[in-house]
């Protein structure tokens, strides 16, 4: 209540001129008094929300295997009287919170799944759970950290629960499972999410979400406009010759001569075809496998290997030049080729106009020093479907300790990725003020 039912009160007395000017300022008096809601709530939150990221750090779960991740969620969202959806693309937890006032709908999303990693931290809360991962026994970890990522957003749904009153619109709480991808054949993650209505009922009209990062410091928020994270395709060339001595080279056909030479051409995609001006893109063969002895030219060969990009128009460019140079360079050597690629997340690209409007709220809540323009990414993120369907923006929250030397801190997926608590609260804090922002207009 407060500024703004004394402002209409006032106005309804005193003409319509009167009612609006006194409204748009009592509009803005309530703005801030909900950013000051949002401090005061949040700094109660933070104690919760590193108890929280401590319990889920030490019981991690796999992509598709986030029950008790996502229980945890849910039991949270229905106790703050949330509407709530489970079973979302096997896991996920959707959420809605209807503001006291009508206004538009702004989706938030955390990610909740944790990776095969064997965790080499020294914390009483370390993770010592172990499972099996593509028939072999591995250690799981939260070294991406979406454990702080769903104890920041489960914090940030306390604090807006208990301002409901002070919110011109909806907010809708995505808990997605599976961002690390999966074993083949297996779906989920942020298009499952969306094929089973995770964007519906009500339709998001924006979409936010924080990614912890090693790359900057505690209390340091990092954005950047447009293409942000790169595109990952993955492909397998397979190059059929026809076996012969090693002795015999003229009575086969080689497949490890002509892999080789692929391997070769497939650099000058990148190195003399691409418009290198326009966005960087990357192609890396991670894997050559053929033939068992010296003596045996073999009959086939497999390569394996990465595309980044950060264009859409670049990422199909490069699918055909690629296809292109195999076939090209079989041919020529009297072998034939199959090219698989497949398709991984999309480009992530933040919202130009809706970046540019929000960097004076990262500015608020970070303190200016803090709020870094970064370089592009060449990791991939689901987030990126979110981000097809409604203006989007995706951040880094910094987590390494102020003190420590950037160059020298574990990167994400590292077993000895650490996070520096006091980093989740700036994350935390970004998430809500940016959803009230929003609601009451940027
Ligand atoms: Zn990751
Ligand atoms: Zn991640």
């Amino acid at each position: 209540m407060g500024k703004r039912h004394f402002g209409w009160t006032l106005a309804l007395g005193a003409g319509v001129g009167a009612l609006l000017a006194s409204g748009t300022a009592a509009w803005a008096g309530d703005r801030e008094q909900a950013q000051a809601t949002v401090d005061t709530r949040a700094a109660v939150e933070q104690p919760k929300i590193i108890a929280w990221r401590r319990d889920i750090h030490e019981h991690p779960e796999l992509g598709n295997q986030e029950t008790r991740t996502a229980a945890l969620v849910a039991k949270h969202l229905k106790s703050l009287g949330l509407e709530v959806r489970t079973g979302v693309a096997k896991t996920g937890v959707v959420a809605v919170l209807k503001g006291g006032k009508p206004g538009p709908v702004v989706a938030l999303r955390a990610d909740m799944d944790a990776l095969p990693v064997t965790e080499q931290v020294d914390l009483p809360f370390a993770s010592k759970v172990k499972t099996q991962y593509e028939g072999h026994e591995v250690g799981v970890m939260h070294a991406c950290g979406h454990d702080t990522h769903v104890a920041m957003l489960m914090g940030v749904a306390e604090v807006l629960a208990g301002m409901k009153d002070q919110l011109p619109g909806t907010v809708k709480f995505i808990f997605q499972p599976a961002e690390e991808g999966l074993a083949k054949g297996e779906v989920g993650g942020a298009e499952q999410m969306l094929k089973e209505g995770a964007f519906e009922n009500p339709k998001p009209d924006a979409v936010f979400g924080v990614h912890v990062i090693s790359t900057l410091h505690a209390g340091d928020v990092g954005y950047r406009p447009g293409p942000f994270m790169a595109a990952a395709d993955e492909f397998v060339i397979t190059v059929h010759g026809r076996q012969s001595h090693g002795a015999l080279p003229w009575t086969g056909v080689d497949p490890i001569v002509t892999a080789s030479q692929i391997v070769l051409g497939l650099q000058t995609i990148e190195s003399r075809q691409m418009e290198v001006i326009k966005e960087p893109s990357i192609l890396s063969v991670g894997s050559i496998h053929g033939g068992n002895r010296n003596n045996i030219i073999p009959d086939t060969v497999t390569l394996n290997g990465t595309i980044r990009t950060f264009d859409e128009g670049m990422r199909a460019d490069i699918d055909k030049r690629l296809r292109r140079t195999v076939a090209g360079i079989a041919e020529s050597a009297g072998a034939t080729a199959d090219v698989d690629i497949i398709k991984g997340y999309p480009v992530t690209i933040n919202n130009p106009e809706l970046t540019a409007k929000i960097v004076p709220t990262l500015q608020r809540v970070a303190g200016k020093d803090h709020v870094k323009l970064i370089d592009k990414v060449t990791p991939s993120e689901d987030f990126s479907f979110y981000e097809q369907q409604v203006p989007g923006v995706y951040l880094f929250v910094g987590i390494t300790p102020p003190d420590a030397d950037l160059s020298k801190a574990a990167s994400n997926h590292s077993p000895k990725f650490f996070v520096d608590e006091s980093g989740l609260i700036v994350g935390a804090r970004t998430l809500a003020h940016l959803t009230v922002d929003y609601l009451y207009g940027l």
